[in-house]
Formats: C-alpha cells, structure tokens, sequence
C-alpha cells in the first residue's frame, strides 16, 4: 500500500510531542510545558489512545495497532484524502445517493470526485465502477449501510472491488451496529486495502464527544498516525468513551430497542397511503417516498417534528428521512402522520 500514499507524506517527518518521545513511567515530568497543579486535564492526553483502543480491539476483534481514532469520522475521512489524494491530480469514486461529506472533503481537498450511481435498487454498479477506475484513481467510498438509503451494499460486489489491489476500498459502517450483515473489520488480514470506518455517535450514543474509529491494516494505520494532529482525541473523551465501552449492556439495550421501534415504524407506515414506499432498512432510521415530500415535511414541522427531506439526493426523489426516536416519540410522529391528509 506504500506506493499509494504521497510522496510528500511518504517523505515527511512526523511531529515528535514529549508524550511520545518519553515512553516510560517516572514521577516528575517537566518536558511538555504543561501546567504542573493537577486537575484532571493539565496533562496532554495520549496521543495514541492506548487504553482505549485495547478495549475498541477486543470488541471488535482486531489488534490495537490496526485502529486509528479520530475526532468522529469526518477527521478519518479527511487523514484518507491527505494521506493518498494528491490535490488537482488523483480522483476518488463515491455511489450516491449516500453520504455527502465525502463530496465535501473532495472539494476542500482539490480531488475529483467521480459518481458512480447506484442502481434502482440502491445497490453497486459493480461493472461501472471497475471501468471507472484507473491509475489516478486513490479511494473508493462504500457507505454499507449507506446513508440516506439504509440498506447494507450487497458484499459480493464489495469483495469483488477489494479484489483491485490498485486503490484503497473505505466501507464507512456508522450504522453496523444495527445491520444483520457481519462487519467488514474481520476482514482486514485478508485485504491490505480495506479501510473500515466506524463511528460511536450512533448506536453508542455519543455523538456530542466525537469519536470515530478507522480500521486497517497496520502499514496504513502508520500512515495516518504520522499525519494526524498529535492530541486529536482529547482526554474527555477518551475518558467517557472508556467508560462507555465498558457499559455493553446499556449499549445493548438502547440498540435493541431501536432495531424494536424500526419495525413498528416501518409496519405502522405500511397502513398510510400517502406513503409509496418504505426502504428497508439496515440502520437507526428509515427512507420513505411519499406523494409530496415537502408538503408533508411542512406538516410535521407545525407539530414540531423535524425530518429530513432528501428530495435533492439522487432518485430519491420526495423521499423523507426519518431516524428512529424513542419509543414516545416515535409514538409521537405516528399520531402526526394521522392526522396528514
Ligand atoms: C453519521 C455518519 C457518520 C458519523 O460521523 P461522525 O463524524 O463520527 O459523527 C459517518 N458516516 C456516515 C455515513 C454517517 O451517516
């Protein structure tokens, strides 16, 4: 995978902080500047996260070294457009409909972002993509399941772009948690060009500490870790994301009752007209097409319900999102969507 980064990471020298020059214990430490009265944050954090990341390897798996940690995803994405993409000149290939910060990130980075549509049923045009790819093509984007659509990409097709050695495959699984589909980190001894992105801002409910996972073998793991910023996760955060890793039985009980709640939802939605089709859904929210999106987007605003209106999306054409809330309410929408004629 070397060849595939550039050059002037390849060449770069990574900054060296005092938490990772001096590896050792001692009492007294006088090399960062820091502040010497404690407080339980006067003290960089680790800035390769060691603790948490034992705890993230054992759930999922993996070893710790194959794991990098970002300020949610969206800095992982990012480290994969400045460690690979040389700006103006490489181009990366995403699927919509599906997430839209990738887009964004391929127009800060100066990277060609070339669209290969999913098909009518949401899933990979896998030939298309294949003839799309050439030498300056660096990274392919899979959103699996993917957002705004829900479903989980069919994996052969997946397996079958792996296959192409050439470029880096990231499947971004933010919503694996509430997928039957197995995850794509027990592959990663197998194909040296995986990237799997996850995320703890949805199934574990910790969007507001910002933290996002990046899986891959450890050659591109290294990369990443020379270009990232050095205390990129703050020690709030690797506190409350330990402490959270811990607690699997809240994580448990919350999920299942979002996975609960998303086939009430999507059997309750079943017995309105105005609702034309129901997406069948891999993740912690539903996509609907309905008569007149905007219309019915209006009318759940006066109840005081937000949704996202996805109409502007490729062939998602009046088509709502709609994550799964509490039981309340969701309970809640259901009486609003009553009463929409
Ligand atoms: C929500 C979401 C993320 C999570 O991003 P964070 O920065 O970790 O909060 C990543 N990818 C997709 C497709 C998402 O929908």
């Amino acid at each position: 995978m070397k060849r595939l980064v550039r050059e002037n990471i390849q060449k770069m020298t990574a900054y060296s902080s005092a938490r990772s020059e001096f590896k050792g214990s001692a009492s007294i430490f006088l090399d960062a500047n820091e502040n010497p009265f404690n407080s339980s944050v006067n003290r960089y954090p680790d800035p390769l996260q060691w603790v948490l990341k034992e705890q993230i390897a054992k759930i999922k798996g993996c070893q710790k070294e194959q794991i990098l940690l970002g300020n949610g995803s969206d800095e992982v994405l990012d480290l994969l457009f400045r460690a690979f993409c040389e700006p103006k000149e490489d181009h990366i290939i995403t699927l919509p409909p599906t997430y839209g910060m990738y887009q964004v990130l391929a127009e800060l980075n100066n990277v060609n972002n070339q669209q290969i549509p999913l098909n009518e049923n949401f899933e990979i045009n896998t030939s298309a993509v294949q003839t799309a790819i050439n030498t300056k093509t660096k990274l392919l984007f899979i959103c699996s399941p993917n957002n705004p659509t829900g479903n989980t990409l069919n994996r052969q097709s997946i397996e079958q772009l792996l296959g192409n050695k050439n470029l880096i495959v990231v499947i971004d699984e933010a919503y694996i948690d509430f997928s039957k589909e197995e995850s794509w980190v027990t592959k990663l001894n197998q194909y040296p060009n995986l990237v799997v992105c996850q995320t703890l801002s949805k199934a574990w409910g910790a969007a507001g500490i910002r933290l996002g996972m990046c899986f891959a073998s450890t050659e591109i793991i290294d990369v990443l870790n020379k270009i990232k910023p050095p205390y990129n996760i703050n020690s709030l955060t690797q506190k409350y994301a330990s402490n959270l890793l811990d607690n699997q039985q809240s994580y448990d009980q919350k999920r299942t009752t979002v996975l609960d709640e998303r086939a009430r939802l999507e059997k309750v939605f079943q017995s309105f007209d105005f609702i034309k089709k129901i997406y069948p859904s891999d993740a912690n929210f539903i996509l609907i097409k309905v008569e007149n999106a905007a219309h019915l987007y209006q009318h759940l605003v006066q109840k005081g319900i937000i949704v996202r209106n996805r109409s502007t999306q490729l062939n998602c054409e009046n088509c709502i999102r709609i994550s799964i809330g509490t039981p309340d309410e969701n309970t809640q929408l259901l009486a609003a969507l009553t009463t929409y004629i």
